[in-house]
């Protein structure tokens, strides 16, 4: 059964103009929205103790701390369980924030995306710096040890300079955990619509994401685009995803993974208040390409003992032309479980990964 719960929240104060995601819905019916969610979880959760549990959006921190704990309260959870609300830095003043962690939340993860006001504002964020800043003093004071925050690269107007910034005051707040995110225009987000110019070329968001490798280099680099400053601060419910374990998706849109199985829930809000219990359709995917695409994103890298349980395979003897090519080449390294992506195969993952699609 799954041990982790991902609970989608789909409002927010205003939506930015690079997210695609299912989100931005205005907050009226927040309320009808809990008690629907509520519906559907008691419906399919069967009342395992869980590992993680995940709000996400969407901006959660929108919801107030009795609704939050109104959809906690139909799991079950323990001192040892990881509990994440995600947050915009305009949505929680400290009082909030307090409540927040005397109801279990455990960690919060914040969308700083840039300490620069006008690339924020580019971007659409409701927030700027000083909000940012201000959140990151709260949080740390309602006594949250546990926290991340979000940074974006490859935002139109952002040159090296900024970024650098940026990265530095990130670095001095020295927060527990910084997850990195490139600037991809998604259809479905207003840049996508109207696109911007002065955006940064593949080559300068490729600097900037090794700018961020030199910048936390003492953080430990655990996933692609994720740094910890230590083990105990990695994610343990997104690493529930890059190892493949199962999980439920709740909420509208939500997508979760048992039995081997994916699914995606409704995306219609009208129609998931509805019937927000409608029975999930599930779809088969490739799980192996899957382990691999998703294992090569850790530091760790793939455990192909792991690998050639699972699926029957002989990892070494049906990958034997890739493996030899880019261990030749230095972009994959051979660890104790498995395989590894060196650093420059981190920078060139895409090519060297849809190798190994489909062989
Ligand atoms: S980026 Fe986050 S806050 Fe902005 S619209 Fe998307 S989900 Fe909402």
């Amino acid at each position: 059964m799954p041990k982790s719960v991902y609970i989608h929240i789909p409002f927010c104060i205003k939506k930015c103009a690079y997210c695609s995601f299912l989100s931005g819905i205005n907050p009226i019916n927040k309320g009808v929205y809990v008690d629907k969610l509520i519906l559907e979880i008691k419906k399919f959760y069967k009342g395992e103790i869980l590992k993680t549990i995940y709000f996400g959006g969407g901006t959660p921190s929108i919801l107030d701390v009795c609704e939050i704990k109104k959809i906690l309260d139909c799991l079950n959870f323990n001192q040892n369980s990881e509990i994440t609300l995600e947050m915009n830095p305009k949505t929680c003043n400290l009082d909030k924030l307090k409540g927040f962690y005397d109801i279990g939340i455990n960690r919060i993860s914040l969308g700083v995306q840039s300490f620069n006001d006008r690339i924020l504002k580019i971007a659409g964020r409701a927030h700027n710096s000083y909000d940012a800043l201000k959140s990151i003093e709260n949080i740390r004071l309602a006594g949250f040890k546990n926290f991340s925050i979000d940074l974006m690269y490859g935002l139109p107007t952002q040159n090296l300079k900024i970024w650098q910034n940026t990265l530095d005051k990130a670095k001095n707040l020295a927060p527990p955990h910084i997850s990195l995110y490139g600037l991809k225009i998604e259809q479905g987000s207003e840049f996508y619509t109207n696109l911007p110019k002065d955006l940064p070329n593949d080559d300068v968001q490729a600097d900037m994401y090794e700018m961020a490798l030199e910048t936390f280099k003492d953080y430990y680099h655990y996933e692609f685009s994720n740094f910890a400053q230590s083990k105990k601060y990695t994610s343990k419910h997104n690493l529930t995803y890059w190892n493949i374990e199962p999980y439920w998706g709740f909420g509208l849109g939500a997508s979760g993974f048992t039995d081997n199985k994916r699914y995606e829930n409704e995306t219609d809000f009208e129609k998931y208040i509805k019937n927000p219990y409608a029975e999930k359709e599930f779809y088969k995917t490739n799980l192996l390409e899957e382990h691999i695409f998703l294992g090569f994103r850790k530091f760790e890298g793939i455990n192909i003992k792991e690998i050639n349980k699972k699926f029957s395979i002989d990892f070494d003897k049906k990958y034997a032309r890739q493996l030899k090519k880019f261990i030749l080449s230095g972009h994959i390294q051979k660890t104790l479980q498995g395989y590894k992506l060196s650093k420059d195969g981190v920078m060139l993952s895409n090519s060297v990964l849809c190798e190994f699609l489909d062989d």
